[in-house]
């Protein structure tokens, strides 16, 4: 089978391996589809904590069971499923507080030193794969891991119904983040993004508060603010926008040595929360629910599909920006446009 390997730091080629046999607890998966984001290129570029090259990047992923090894209940050939991607000690001070998301020994397929799926078959222990309801769509699916990242997010914020966010970043991140908001009560979501490209997926969705700087919005205070971009500006920007008593949540992932301003005053006199919240936890299985009860939209978001060979070219077409999200699939030999993002088409 064909697979994708990330030899070492910047090297990557596709090649082929052995199919690999499920051992206990593990099944063997024949790959759907693989969502890129920003970790796959963090891994190769060596800036993920704890790689250990070679690996098969890929962590969003879905598929069709194969066959399980011994010991594996409830899942049997032909199940679709999608997989959570990351397992923690279960042993360290943080572990057995409830906060595996912490662990020093975190490690998600695809990223430390399991191999991920962007291959055409692969292996996942048991206790990370969940079964979908056959009518669910494969491709689409392969957003439940962002979701439960998101919806983990919320498990840390006060949310109430009736309040007002401003999300920062209309990528698939803050997409999913500009959804949900509405599942948790919001009042109205205002979305921010310097590309008018990338806002036009916010208005697809059915978003009307779209601005390229929050500035130009007839509000001025928010409940709740979320930075879905990782960028200085965006959260410099962002912090002095939460209302007296609101919260400021960091999603997206800034450089490890960035550094951002903030008034340690305002902070105090208004009680302003500032959060951050990592990956997933416990939220899994809940977002399988919310993908399935259609808690959101997932046509606008996901713009392109590669075959594995063209591998590369979805790495550079995530790095340029040019188009949504971007998958993998496999054992699809074709690469595919799924939306036509032209002036023209769009
Ligand atoms: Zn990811
Ligand atoms: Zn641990």
């Amino acid at each position: 089978m064909r697979a994708v390997v990330y030899e070492s730091l910047n090297t990557m080629v596709v090649t082929d391996r052995p199919i690999p046999q499920p051992g206990p607890q593990q099944v063997l998966i024949e790959t759907a589809a693989v969502g890129i984001c920003g970790t796959d290129l963090h891994v190769l570029q060596g800036e993920f904590e704890g790689t250990v090259f070679p690996i098969v990047p890929g962590h969003e992923a879905t598929g069709r069971v194969l066959a399980v090894g011994p010991g594996v209940e409830g899942i049997t050939p032909g199940d679709h499923v999608v997989v959570a991607p990351a397992t923690s000690c279960n042993k360290c001070e943080l572990c057995l507080m409830g906060k595996g998301n912490l662990c020093r020994k975190w490690a998600g397929i695809g990223m430390v030193d399991t191999d991920g799926a962007s291959q055409q078959q692969f292996l996942a222990a048991a206790e990370l794969v969940y079964t979908l309801k056959p009518e669910t769509d494969l491709n689409h699916a392969a957003l439940i891991e962002p979701i439960a990242c998101v919806i983990h997010a919320y498990d840390l914020i006060d949310t109430k119904l009736g309040q007002h966010y401003l999300v920062y970043g209309s990528g698939t991140i803050g997409l999913l983040v500009a959804q949900l908001a509405l599942r948790v009560g919001a009042a109205s979501v205002t979305v921010v993004d310097i590309s008018k490209d990338r806002l036009k997926t916010a208005q697809e969705l059915g978003f009307t508060e779209l601005f390229t700087s929050a500035d130009d919005s007839s509000r001025d205070e928010w409940d709740i603010v979320i930075d879905c971009t990782g960028v200085i500006k965006a959260i410099e920007d962002g912090i002095p926008r939460v209302k007296p008593g609101g919260t400021f949540l960091h999603f997206g992932v800034a450089p490890v040595e960035a550094r951002a301003q903030y008034s340690p005053f305002r902070l105090f006199r208004d009680e302003i929360t500032i959060l951050g919240t990592m990956a997933v936890h416990q939220s899994f299985g809940r977002a399988v629910e919310m993908f399935e009860a259609g808690a959101i939209n997932p046509v606008p978001l996901i713009s392109h599909s590669f075959a594995i060979e063209d591998y590369d070219k979805a790495l550079e077409m995530f790095q340029a920006g040019t188009g949504r999200k971007v998958q993998i699939r496999p054992n699809d030999t074709q690469s595919r446009v799924l939306l036509d993002l032209s002036p023209a088409g769009a």
